[in-house]
């Protein structure tokens, strides 16, 4: 536990949560400042602070995690879909240096938009572009 870590304490039962599921390895809680009705978090028990850092058996328990609850969170607030992110660093919108997945409800005609608005202006690279990345994906 990272004592002056937010999400840490909320776990540890430092602070009131609001916590709706846990698991082995994975705790959910409300989003205190909602982007939706029903916006949760989902995060390790353990303090990791990107997900790479998260070791692969408890990484598997969060995304198990995130898929049963999914379903529950989008029905308790009646909900049409739900936006399901990571902000995994600060150069991705990252506050909370604890890895928490975003299960945000999302409703016909709200507006939101997809993942896509995170940068409407990208330009479209070529094939070789395409292939280069690729490569250096499967390499790393
Ligand atoms: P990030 O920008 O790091 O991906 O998102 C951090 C999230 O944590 C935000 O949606 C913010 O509203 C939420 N948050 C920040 N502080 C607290 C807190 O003390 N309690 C809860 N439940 N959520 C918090
Ligand atoms: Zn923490």
């Amino acid at each position: 536990m990272a004592e002056d870590c937010i999400f840490c304490r909320i776990v540890a039962g430092d602070i009131p949560g609001r916590i709706v599921a846990e698991t082995d390895h994975a705790v959910a809680f409300l989003d205190a400042n909602p982007l939706a009705p029903g916006h949760t978090l989902v995060v390790p028990r353990e303090h990791y602070a990107r997900l790479d850092e998260i070791p692969s058996d408890e990484a598997a328990d969060l995304f198990g995690a995130v898929h049963d609850i999914t379903d529950s969170v989008e029905a308790a607030v009646d909900a049409d879909a739900v936006s399901i992110g990571i902000n995994d660093g600060e150069a991705a919108g990252q506050e909370v240096p604890h890895t928490h997945v975003h299960l945000v409800p999302r409703f016909e005609g709200d507006g939101g938009g997809p993942f896509h608005a995170i940068n409407p202006n990208s330009e479209q690279p070529s094939d070789a572009e395409l292939d280069e990345i690729a490569d250096a994906i499967r390499d790393a």
